[in-house]
């Protein structure tokens, strides 16, 4: 695979200082494929795994084209559900950064519509939005699409399967048929070729394949931990496993700037390694490393590649990498030259289903193990501690340490109680004990149920539609998505009778749903929802 630079890619001075600022070294994969063919203008139809940068992929192209002194609607980017309408503006701003009078917003169900009318009457070149909510804009004539050049359809898969494929189609029927149509999804079933036949112009097929890759032999373990204890993780593995040598990767150089500095704050010898550094810096970090004045190597993965150094014992993932060749990549820098190496990988919350994805892909065993606890830490710091305390009696030269003892035992306190003390003012740590419930809490947790799963935490919802009205699951939860932001994965078990239906939510979205779908239509239908009577 070829990883192209972002300064390869003949992009504006503005957009490769946003993107720098971001952190990004260099493009993925997708990204280095399908961004060119964007810029010559042709339609493009991406497909990459989850997690691989497809909203940069055709995000960078896209805001390139926009012309900021023309205040029409230019582009809308179609996609399934509020948080990514949200996320994709967000990372809309920031290749934005340097950039004046460029309006981008988000439109979605379950915001109120008038707010969303007056923002775009002050207008907006791009709007990011859920079919639902952008056909019910173009009814209203809140939204016209007589200017529109750029359409994205993102996770189009997504999409369809939350059964918005008419919405789509209205949407592109009304689009003029002049304009640049790009397509993204994880995967790409039929009825996604047949849209794409439909609606776009000779479209230029980008693929991230995958290559049959062997994985060296060495100890994967992987941790679920939350965002804000990766620090104290990282730290409790490092000073219980004491590698002499450990290498961590982060994805982007402002994370291994940040990480470095975390690290350096709590005495740890560590430096980092990133693109951004001249040549002369990193050949003086790579003598440091080698030779052991510091122990600890943050990297991305483009420094990293750079890096022959063999007897690495453990390398970090810190953040879960982007594609599983990266994975390779970054875990084959230990076990090296016959010896034995470990590879730890960090997860944060629905990152597992990427973490999933590597093991299928790369069908490595990776093994989940517990953070090592507050006690393990403790055991080990103070074994430790007993053997620095002999070491200093045996050195002797006390005498002054031995006077002020004696002076606290004339207050009454005994030599015992002083020792005891001195333990636990060097041992305790409560840092340590928070973090070890963080720990607890986590274990506790169980994953989101997916679709169609049933259990406790799924409230039973009754619609007043059914059969009679040809109602289909894919209108029900189309219509959940559209209307409230609520993912659509995440509705569970959907039950069709002639006059009524029958659906599972997650209890932290029932309020949500019942409130978003108050007297909304359904397949034209005005409906009323409430939670469903316990038989
Ligand atoms: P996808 O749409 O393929 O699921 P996203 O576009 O959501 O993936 O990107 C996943 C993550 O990767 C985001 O946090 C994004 O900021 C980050 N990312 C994207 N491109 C790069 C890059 N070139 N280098 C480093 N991180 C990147
Ligand atoms: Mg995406």
């Amino acid at each position: 695979m070829n990883y192209l630079k972002f300064d390869e890619m003949n992009l504006s001075q503005e957009a490769l200082h946003a993107i720098s600022d971001m952190g990004f070294e260099e493009a993925t994969p997708i990204q280095s494929q399908s961004i060119e063919i964007i810029m010559s203008g042709r339609d493009v139809i991406g497909q990459s795994q989850t997690g691989t940068g497809k909203t940069a992929a055709f995000g960078i192209p896209l805001l390139e084209k926009i012309n900021q002194y023309d205040k029409h609607l230019q582009a809308v980017i179609l996609c399934p559900t509020r948080e990514l309408a949200i996320q994709i503006s967000e990372e809309f701003r920031k290749l934005l950064k340097y950039r004046d009078n460029i309006k981008v917003i988000p439109i979605y169900g379950g915001q109120p519509i008038d707010r969303q009318i007056i923002a775009l009457r002050k207008g907006a070149q791009v709007i990011i939005g859920t079919p639902g909510r952008v056909m019910d804009h173009m009814n209203r004539r809140t939204l016209k699409m007589e200017t529109v050049q750029f359409v994205v359809l993102d996770e189009a898969d997504e999409m369809l399967d939350m059964g918005f494929r008419d919405d789509i189609e209205t949407i592109l029927d009304k689009v003029p048929t002049n304009r640049q149509t790009m397509l993204f999804s994880a995967t790409m079933p039929r009825e996604i070729l047949d849209l794409t036949k439909r609606y776009q112009k000779e479209p230029a097929h980008v693929m991230v394949v995958h290559k049959e890759l062997t994985v060296p032999s060495i100890d994967q373990v992987y941790f679920e931990v939350k965002e804000k204890i990766k620090l104290d993780a990282l730290c409790r593995l490092i000073d219980m496993d004491n590698p002499s040598l450990s290498l961590i990767f982060c994805n982007t150089k402002k994370l291994v700037d940040e990480l470095v500095e975390q690290l350096q704050g709590r005495g740890y010898f560590a430096e980092g390694l990133h693109g951004d550094m001249k040549q002369s810096q990193r050949d003086l970090v790579m003598k440091k490393f080698r030779n052991r004045t510091i122990e600890i190597l943050v990297a991305t993965d483009v420094a990293a590649r750079g890096i022959d150094v063999d007897d690495i014992d453990i390398v970090f993932n810190y953040d879960i990498p982007q594609d599983e060749e990266y994975y390779i990549h970054r875990i084959g820098r230990t076990g090296r030259a016959g010896k034995s190496g470990r590879a730890y990988t960090f997860v944060v919350g629905k990152e597992i289903y990427k973490l999933r994805e590597i093991m299928k892909l790369t069908k490595a065993k990776i093994f989940q193990k517990k953070l090592p606890s507050l006690g393990d830490i403790e055991e080990n710091k103070t074994r430790h501690f007993v053997d620095k305390i002999k070491s200093v009696i045996e050195d002797g030269h006390l005498t002054k340490y031995v006077n002020i003892v004696e002076s606290m035992i004339t207050e009454d306190y005994s030599a015992l109680d002083i020792a005891a003390a001195l333990m636990k003012h060097n041992l305790y740590d409560a840092d340590a004990e928070e973090i070890d419930q963080e720990i607890e809490e986590l274990e506790k947790q169980k994953f989101q149920p997916r679709r169609r799963d049933v259990d406790e935490n799924m409230v039973r919802l009754f619609i007043t539609i059914g059969k009679k009205d040809k109602v289909k699951p894919n209108d029900i939860v189309g219509a959940v998505a559209g209307e409230t932001g609520v993912p659509g994965r995440v509705i569970g078990h959907i039950d069709i009778f002639e006059e009524f239906t029958f659906v599972d939510v997650p209890k932290d979205y029932v309020k949500d749903i019942i409130t978003g779908m108050k007297n909304k239509k359904i397949k034209g239908k005005k409906i009323n929802i409430e939670r469903a009577k316990k038989k």
